[in-house]
């Protein structure tokens, strides 16, 4: 689905990405763990082209995302949705000014947008907190309503940016049922970076092993199950010696 080819990258002649090949495959779970620094966001940023790469080619099924014109460009980003650690709300706007303002963007008709965004809602669990503003609502919720907002255009793809880093373990586990849940009943295929493994190994397919801008490994997994989840860091550790 996302077929990164040799692609290099680098940030003031510093080497970022090195010649990275990549399959992220159509319905998995993919997960990117690696230590802090080792390009997981920056790999990610590219598989949407919010970085361009100095090297390699990026391809989203199977079309060259380096070739599109910028207006092409744009639609094909309405597939690939994406939330992050910090939840990127907007303060000044209610949870359902948030989600409006990427189907504005998306220039979903009029009449759409509102029944789009109850519908979003239901399905993070949160139908009523449209008129919530974000400093009134939980991490776990602030992160449902990001979910929410990346769902609002549908994507076929869901890249996560460390989702669950700033919440407790409780409350990370319900986000992963979430993210589970969005690749099952959605068919949204996932890209999960996460430094921890107990995360990644919950709900993962496939797991890909960074380090220091290349990729160490790409392992297959069985997701061991969100309720599961302990601080046991020891099979990533195994992975890498
Ligand atoms: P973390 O786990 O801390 O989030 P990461 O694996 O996501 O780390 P990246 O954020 O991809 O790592 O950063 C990889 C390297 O690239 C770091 O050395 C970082 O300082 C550098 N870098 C990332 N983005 C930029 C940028 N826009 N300009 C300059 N350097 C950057
Ligand atoms: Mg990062």
């Amino acid at each position: 689905m996302i077929t990164l080819h040799t692609v290099s990258k680098a940030f003031s002649k510093q080497p970022v990405i090195q010649s990275v090949s990549l399959m992220i495959e159509q319905g998995e779970i993919h997960g990117i763990i690696g230590a802090s620094g080792a390009g997981k966001s920056t790999l990610l940023r590219l598989m949407n082209l919010l970085e361009r790469p100095d090297e390699g080619d990026i391809e989203f099924d199977g079309i060259d995302l380096l070739a599109l014109p910028h207006h092409k460009l744009r639609g094909v980003r309405q597939d690939i949705g994406m939330i992050f650690q910090n939840f990127n709300l907007v303060a000044n706007k209610t949870v359902e000014q948030n989600i409006l303002v990427s189907l504005e963007l998306a220039r979903v008709q009029k009449q759409e947008r509102s029944a789009r965004v109850q519908d979003c809602l239901r399905f993070v669990g949160l139908e009523s907190f449209s008129d919530k503003y974000p400093a009134e609502l939980s991490g776990g919720q602030m992160q449902r309503v990001a979910i929410a907002r990346a769902l609002a255009n549908r994507p076929r793809v869901l890249l996560c940016d460390e989702p669950t880093s700033s919440l407790d373990p409780s409350t990370t586990s319900e986000i992963l049922r979430v993210l589970q849940n969005i690749n099952r009943t959605l068919g949204v295929t996932i890209v999960l970076v996460s430094h921890e493994m107990n995360v990644i190994q919950s709900i993962c397919n496939r797991v890909t092993i960074m380090e220091n801008g290349q990729i160490r490994d790409t392992v297959a997994t069985e997701p061991a199950g969100v309720a599961e989840i302990t601080s046991d860091a020891g099979w990533f550790l195994t992975q890498l010696t």
